[in-house]
């Protein structure tokens, strides 16, 4: 009873040493993440550099998880998630292209910036056609739905001697519509 009524007394205090603690946001998760790799690198490279690095890296994800001063720690917040987007989005990218690559062009809109796909079969199509200006995009909205990247239609028309075709990509989400020149065989210039 008495240890029951210690170990109480410990985790009042501990929650009331966490009341109005500002906690983890996704800078603190980057920052963890950060000292999570560098740790593992410790192992395989020998310098004092990754475990002092880790050590301020935990140093300054605590310090703000347990910071009262919560508008200050909010802006550093936004100001890491706005210097972030254009990095994830650009992963996102790449990661799109990598996992459609045998099958898909990917773009990003001009306008909008959204991910867009268009079929590679889109470029060739063209590139066999002799008249050019027919729609290549036949295809369209066949594999739409659960993927992350909007179905483009793509037309394409034939465009300097078969190698490189010109094809016109109307975005879905924006309505807007810009040319890409990609090659014949589907590869990108
Ligand atoms: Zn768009």
């Amino acid at each position: 009873m008495k240890t029951n009524g210690m170990f109480q007394r410990i985790m009042e205090k501990y929650r009331r040493f966490l009341y109005g603690r500002y906690g983890h946001d996704s800078l603190n998760r980057f920052i963890s993440v950060v000292a999570l790799v560098l740790c593992a690198l410790s192992f395989l490279i020998r310098s004092t550099l990754f475990p002092l690095t880790v050590f301020i890296l935990l140093f300054i994800s605590l310090f703000r998880q347990l910071s009262k001063n919560h508008a200050r720690r909010a802006r550093e917040n936004q100001i890491y998630e706005r210097a972030a987007k254009p990095v994830k989005k650009y992963l996102k990218f790449q990661y799109t292209r990598f996992k459609l690559r045998n099958t898909h062009k990917v773009f990003t809109c001009a306008k909008c910036h959204s991910i867009l796909r268009v079929p590679k079969n889109a470029g060739a199509h063209a590139g066999s056609q002799s008249g050019g200006g027919q729609s290549g995009g036949g295809q369209s909205g066949k594999h739409a739905g659960g993927q992350s990247a909007g179905q483009a239609g793509g037309k394409a028309s034939r465009h300097g001697g078969g190698l490189a075709v010109r094809v016109e990509i109307k975005c879905p989400k924006c309505g807007s519509s810009f040319t890409r020149r990609i090659a014949a065989g589907g590869k990108n210039n």
